[in-house]
């Protein structure tokens, strides 16, 4: 490119041509001396080219030392394109070469639009085009979305007959993919008489882009070649729709037929064992790319340390963090989620010092996170000095999320009302997510009166959702309000909701495990009850009375009992008892908030059996170990 040479000003020009016409003067038919010489690879400007282009007549230079691509793109978009095209005709060049260079290093550049401009000159010019002048500017298209140019270049290869091409029926594919128009794009595909592995590619990139994940897997299973980007797309793509059991299945599939991972695939399957807890693929992965050479990249390294946070493993995440050379807001900021999430509140404002003194500046992520570590440890005043600092120190305008935490941080805290006041004056109209804070904290305070107000608004912001009205019912029910709680649940039948059950998983032996509240379905059922009653012995002993007061309905109290001891998170748990190595840490990921009897009976159980348990639930960590949680009962 031209602008990334350094450019020599005019005064230089001139003075240097007043010495030269000098000596050219009295010699003329000397040779080029080293300044002429660097002046001629060096011109930037229609002008400075002028002044080289006498130069060389003078000291009877053949025109061909010059460099003729630096001749184009410095006349390309000028009056002096026909000055050029002259300059080509005398060196004898087929002038379309030249400008298809010129036509590559704008498609490559920064801008991309020059790229058409030139396209137009050529055609005002009568340049007549080739295949390679067709697959640039289209290149340019694909990069601008440009695909109204896009369709009149297509049409100019129908017309010069030059779409036996694959090349250029793979760049005309991704355009139309890239700009939306898949129908256009399938269309084009089916009359390909010949396909090759980036067509494929294209196709199924463009529609894991699209969402349409279905569509994707099936051109996937169909393609007759797959390579790296093939599997990596697909695993990327599953990643994204949420389906991340599926991504790390397609990378074991991957993996048999011999293909190593590159940076994007670990990305792809990091961010899959984050979301699935899948540990020990995880950590195998983490190996690998120390092995591989992958160490340096950021992304890689920002990727580990989610994953680690979500898997529970804080100080491994805490030594990939502090392993890296190089770190940007996001790992700062994942750093600091992963502490609050964790409860480590003290240790996540230590680090945002950390980041400010090394001259990060936070963004709205960073903020989140401590805010976050605040609502988790109900550190009140903290929460509203950070959220102050926000916009006063780093001009950040809070979003709905940072009014979000606030929310909660003040719900939880039991200042409902204050929670309250502070919506009504929100500058931003309150999410679902906003009102359903609120709600969690009636729930904690069983503050009857509050819920109703908050799930009037939920009913409006979100009628579909199940999950407030089950909170609503738990308030009613936990405030022995039997008629209200009955109420409401038949409301939910009534409009055809159905209450979403807690779901539990736990991962043995690279195994996922997936137990429902009142799983009876799982092949250990029965070990596991049995265990649960054996362990039942000890936990009274040391006090545990099973909290029937969080089953929601109003049936007999031995009845609640059984309903309660078939939580999955405690079925989970009892299988991790039986099925996993002596000193290992239990591991459960839960969909739902962890409920209060099982948060109690999980404290004496990690003092009963000597284990660390560790639930990952909705909203935070719970490290049980030595009779404790390390959410210090605040959550
Ligand atoms: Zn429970
Ligand atoms: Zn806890």
């Amino acid at each position: 490119m031209v602008c990334a040479l350094p450019s020599i000003s005019c005064c230089t020009i001139s003075s240097l041509t007043i010495e030269k016409r000098q000596s050219l003067q009295s010699s003329p038919k000397s040779s080029l001396g080293t300044l002429e010489t660097q002046l001629l690879h060096k011109f930037n400007s229609v002008s400075e080219l002028k002044i080289v282009h006498s130069l060389l007549i003078k000291s009877g230079t053949p025109l061909s030392e010059l460099p003729l691509s630096r001749v184009a793109s410095v006349c390309a978009l000028t009056p002096s394109f026909l000055y050029a095209q002259r300059i080509f005709q005398q060196v004898g060049q087929p002038e379309i070469v030249t400008w298809n260079c010129c036509l590559r290093d704008f498609a490559e550049s920064d801008t991309p639009f020059n790229a058409i401009l030139l396209f137009h000159q050529l055609q005002r010019h009568n340049v007549c085009p080739d295949s390679f002048t067709c697959s640039f500017v289209l290149k340019a298209c694909v990069k601008l979305m440009d695909l109204s140019h896009g369709r009149i270049i297509h049409a100019l290869v129908v017309k010069l007959d030059l779409l036996v091409n694959l090349v250029l029926q793979n760049v005309i594919l991704h355009l139309y993919a890239s700009c939306g128009e898949m129908s256009d794009a399938i269309l084009l595909f089916d009359k390909m008489s010949q396909r090759d592995i980036v067509t494929w590619n294209t196709m199924i990139t463009q529609l894991v882009k699209k969402g349409d994940i279905d569509s994707a897997y099936k051109m996937f299973s169909e393609m007759p070649d797959r390579n790296l980007r093939s599997w990596t797309a697909m695993i990327a793509g599953f990643v994204r729709c949420r389906k991340p059991k599926k991504a790390i299945d397609i990378f074991k599939e991957m993996e048999q037929v011999g293909l190593k991972p590159n940076e994007a695939t670990v990305v792809a399957v990091l961010s899959a064992c984050a979301d699935l807890g899948a540990l020990d693929l995880g950590s195998r992965l983490h190996d690998y790319s120390n092995k591989s050479g992958f160490k340096a990249n950021v992304l890689i390294c920002n990727t580990l340390i989610d994953m680690y946070i979500k898997c529970g493993c804080l100080e491994a995440a805490k030594d990939v963090f502090e392993g890296m050379k190089k770190r940007t807001v996001v790992s700062w900021s994942a750093m600091i989620q992963g502490l609050a999430l964790h409860g480590n509140a003290d240790e996540a404002f230590g680090l945002f010092f950390r980041m400010t003194q090394a001259g990060v500046n936070p963004n709205g992520v960073t903020f989140i996170g401590l805010l976050n570590a605040c609502s988790h440890m109900g550190l009140v005043n903290k929460g509203r000095a950070f959220f102050a600092r926000m916009t006063n120190d780093f001009a950040i305008t809070p979003g709905i999320e940072h009014y979000g935490c606030m929310v909660d941080l003040l719900s939880r805290a039991g200042l409902l009302h204050e929670a309250h006041e502070f919506i009504k004056e929100m500058p931003i109209k309150p999410n679902a997510a906003i009102w359903g804070a609120l709600l969690g904290g009636c729930k904690v305070h069983k503050n009857v009166e509050m819920a109703e107000v908050a799930t009037r608004h939920l009913h409006e912001l979100d009628p579909h959702n199940d999950g407030y009205y089950v909170v609503l019912a738990n308030t009613y029910s936990e405030a022995k309000k039997w008629e209200d709680a009955a109420r409401v649940r038949k409301l939910m039948r009534e409009r055809g909701l159905k209450k979403t059950y807690g779901c539990s998983s736990i991962t043995v032996d690279g195994l996922v495990h997936e137990f429902v509240a009142g799983d009876e379905s799982h092949s250990q059922s029965e070990e596991i009850f049995e265990k649960w009653k054996q362990l039942l012995v000890p936990l009274r002993l040391k006090g545990y009375v099973p909290n029937t007061s969080v089953v929601l309905l109003d049936m007999e109290e031995d009845e609640k009992e059984k309903y309660l001891f078939r939580h999955s998170e405690k079925l989970a748990v009892v299988f991790g008892l039986i099925n996993l190595a002596p000193r290992e840490t239990v591991r459960i990921f839960k969909n739902l908030r962890v409920c209060e009897d099982c948060h109690a009976a999980f404290k004496l159980l990690s003092e009963i059996v000597k284990r660390e348990i560790l639930v990952r639930d909705r909203s935070r960590f719970h490290c049980f170990k030595d009779g404790s949680c390390s959410c210090k009962d605040y959550w």
